[in-house]
C-alpha cells in the first residue's frame, strides 16, 4: 500500500484519540519526504508509549509463568489427553473392523466389568491396562462423563473415517488413466439382496532398475 504503520498502535490502539493517529489510520502516512520528523513525533507520544506498554506486557504474560501460562498449559495438557484418548478409540475401532467384528449396537451394556459387554468395550479394557490416559477415561466414563463409547459415536468414528477412505481412493482413480466401475449383487445371510460396487483401476508405477552402458 505504500505507507506504514506502527505495530504496537495497530494492534493495541482501542480507544477513538489512539486510533486517530496517523500511523494507525488506514490511509496512514504516506508523506515519505517528513519521514524522520513523524516517526520520531510518533514514537515520543503518549498514545504509542502506551500501545507499546500493552504489546511488551501480554508478551511478558505469555512466555512467564502467569496465569496466563498457566491456562495455557492446562489447555495443552487437556487437548494432548483427549488425542491420545480418541487415538486409542478409533484404532480399536480400525481393529474391530478390518476383522468384520460387530461394533456395539445401542441395546448393549455398557459396563466394562460385565464380560457380556462385547468385543469393543473388552479390547478397550485390554488396551487401557497399558495406556493410563485411557485407563483414567474408562474411570471417568463410571461417573457418568463424556467417554465416547457409545454406539451412536462409533459410527460417527466409522463414517468420517470411511469418508477419509473414500476421498483417497478417489484421489486415487482420477490419477489413473483407466478406471472400470462394476456392480454384483449377492443376498447376504438374512437372504437381503446387497449390490457391491467396486472400482478397478490402473496405477502406473515407474521403478528406476539399473544403469547400462556400451549400448
Ligand atoms: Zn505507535
Amino acid at each position: 500500500m505504500n505507507s506504514l504503520y506502527c505495530l504496537s498502535c495497530k494492534l493495541f490502539a482501542h480507544t477513538q484519540s489512539e486510533s486517530k493517529l496517523s500511523l494507525v489510520r488506514r490511509e496512514s502516512f504516506t508523506n515519505w519526504k517528513k519521514v524522520g520528523e513523524r516517526l520520531s513525533e510518533h514514537v515520543n507520544s503518549l498514545n504509542h508509549k502506551n500501545c507499546f506498554c500493552s504489546w511488551k506486557n501480554l508478551e511478558t504474560s505469555l512466555g512467564k509463568r502467569g496465569i496466563d501460562k498457566d491456562l495455557q498449559d492446562d489447555i495443552e495438557k487437556e487437548e494432548s489427553h483427549w488425542k491420545a484418548i480418541l487415538h486409542s478409540i478409533v484404532d480399536v475401532i480400525l481393529h474391530l473392523a478390518k476383522q468384520e467384528s460387530p461394533l456395539p449396537d445401542s441395546n448393549e451394556t455398557m459396563d466394562f466389568s460385565d464380560p457380556r459387554c462385547g468385543k469393543f468395550l473388552n479390547t478397550i479394557e485390554l488396551v487401557s491396562h497399558y495406556h493410563p490416559p485411557l485407563r483414567e477415561h474408562i474411570l471417568r466414563h463410571r461417573k457418568g462423563q463424556v467417554t465416547y463409547f457409545s454406539s451412536k459415536i462409533q459410527n460417527e468414528f466409522l463414517e468420517i473415517i470411511s469418508n477419509e477412505i473414500r476421498e483417497q481412493i478417489m484421489e486415487e482413480v482420477k490419477e489413473a488413466k483407466y478406471h472400470a466401475v462394476m456392480f454384483d449383487c449377492t443376498p447376504d445371510v438374512s437372504h437381503l439382496e446387497q449390490m457391491s460396487q467396486v472400482l478397478r483401476y490402473v496405477r502406473v508405477v515407474e521403478m528406476f532398475l539399473k544403469l547400462l552402458d556400451g549400448l
